[in-house]
């Protein structure tokens, strides 16, 4: 049964809303994509502008999942970038830094490409502000900073300290920052949306409401859903925490953590920009961090705290609003309008997973918390291995990853410990 799409700030301010209709019948392509979120609608696009018939089927609306539920935040973050380079330096050698570092920005020149040419009113900014949330923390900042000034990008970011940060923000929470301007947030179910259209325009055929329920993988792959099937070359799965298809290659690899995440009532044009003046994106130091913005209307975006016993919170606006007073307190009391969760894929090494579990199903997912431009580059890839290129596909593909050899629910409770872990870790940090 298809669900409807949340009660978020995305979804109540979607530019238009998607219409496509359910599968029904049979179809013959060259590609089939389950998922239409970031990872799937990115890899269809990729694959129509590459001359590729394709046909994408989402379970719900397009932009359902994480991709409409999340900060909005771009980051130069892959998340596993240590994890990635670390294993990376065995098979690409001293190449291995430097190819990480241009994948961290890689997404974010997808994303502002296909904005541009596809014309996507998606309130794409440039900005983020890395705060640190103790004094100690602000060692870790200033190696970022030193990093990105050593590979050319000193004139896209600056240490602020206590003092300095005050132009960018009115709390007195935080004890220095790391100013990015490289980094984007933007309206992330528009942008989605915005690449579904560009995909159908060249030829891409979509569907929603068409969960499939069974894959068939023989010299054809046949996927089924309720009213239909897709024969196709090639499967893609992209439903990252949302789906439980081949669970026997799978299972153990990627657990979903629900994340929280709020947006208050339309503020006074006057008081959005008191408080975070230059518009930018926020997130602090800690291992669960709090992450927050303005939308375009002036409402603060605010995100945090993590469930990771894969159940969605009954409250999160209740949950999150301590935090929010915390940070502001001139918002004490403040209407929070929209609350949401969202499943976030999170893998125990942090580097996105990619692979096949057949010779002609391939698979893309878990981007721990960082998936919106990670979801692009990973659709880029997929896009290139469906196309022969073989050679990201395969450094991604023999990456090792942990598997914990049981079901979900005892997956999460493993990973609820080490989170517990790092947390208590925190107070020595
Ligand atoms: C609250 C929250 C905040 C976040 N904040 C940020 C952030 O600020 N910055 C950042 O970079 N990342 C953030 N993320 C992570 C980011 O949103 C995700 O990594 C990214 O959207 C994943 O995209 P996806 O397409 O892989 O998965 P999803 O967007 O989850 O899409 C998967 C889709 O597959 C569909 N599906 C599942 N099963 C089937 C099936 N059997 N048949 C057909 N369709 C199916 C689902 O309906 C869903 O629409 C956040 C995530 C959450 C939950």
């Amino acid at each position: 049964m298809s669900e409807p799409r949340c009660n978020s700030y995305y979804n109540a301010t979607i530019n238009e809303e998607t219409q496509y209709p359910e599968l029904e019948g049979e179809l013959r392509v060259d590609v089939v994509i389950v998922g239409g979120g970031f990872t799937g609608v990115a890899t269809a696009l990729e694959l129509s502008e590459k001359g590729y018939k394709v046909a994408l089927l989402e379970a719900n609306k397009i932009g359902w999942g994480a991709t409409g539920r999340n900060g909005g935040q771009v980051t130069g973050s892959l998340s596993g970038d240590e994890a990635m380079t670390k294993q990376l330096r065995s098979r690409i050698g001293s190449d291995a830094e430097q190819y990480v570092w241009n994948m961290r920005w890689r997404g974010h020149e997808i994303i502002k490409e296909r904005v541009k040419k596809y014309d996507i009113a998606c309130d794409l900014k440039f900005g983020h502000l890395h705060t640190a949330y103790k004094p100690s923390h602000l060692k870790e900042l200033e190696k970022t900073y030193a990093e990105a000034c050593l590979r050319g990008m000193e004139s896209e970011l600056a240490m602020l300290n206590k003092p300095e940060l005050a132009d960018y923000i009115d709390t007195p929470l935080y004890h220095g920052g790391l100013l990015n301007k490289r980094n984007m947030h933007l309206h992330s179910v528009n942008l989605c949306i915005g690449e579904a259209r560009a995909a159908e325009s060249l030829g891409s055929l979509i569907f929603e409401h068409s969960a499939v329920v069974d894959i068939d993988d023989g010299t054809l792959a046949t996927v089924t859903t309720a009213k239909g099937k897709v024969v196709a070359n090639r499967v893609v799965l992209a439903g990252n925490a949302y789906h439980k298809l081949a669970r026997k290659k799978l299972r153990g690899m990627l657990f979903p953590a629900s994340l929280g995440n709020c947006a208050t009532a339309q503020l006074s044009p006057e008081l959005a920009m008191s408080l975070i003046p230059k518009d930018v994106a926020v997130y602090d130091t800690r291992f669960v961090l709090d992450y927050y913005r303005l939308t375009a209307d002036n409402r603060l975006m605010f995100g945090g705290g993590t469930n990771y016993s894969g159940r969605d919170s009954k409250d999160v606006a209740g949950e999150l609003r301590p935090a929010i007073e915390r940070t502001f307190p001139q918002l004490k009391g403040v209407d929070i309008e929209f609350g949401w969760t969202g499943m976030a894929g999170i893998v125990l090494n942090r580097i996105p997973q990619l692979g096949k579990v057949s010779p002609n199903v391939y698979y893309c997912q878990g981007y721990s918390g960082h998936g919106v431009a990670t979801s692009h580059i990973m659709g880029e890839i997929m896009a290139n291995a469906v196309a022969g290129e073989l050679q990201e596909f395969d450094l991604f593909a023999q990456m090792s990853h942990y598997r914990i050899p049981l079901n979900e629910w005892f997956g999460n409770q493993a990973l609820a410990l080490g989170m517990m872990y790092y947390k208590v870790m925190e107070n020595f940090r």
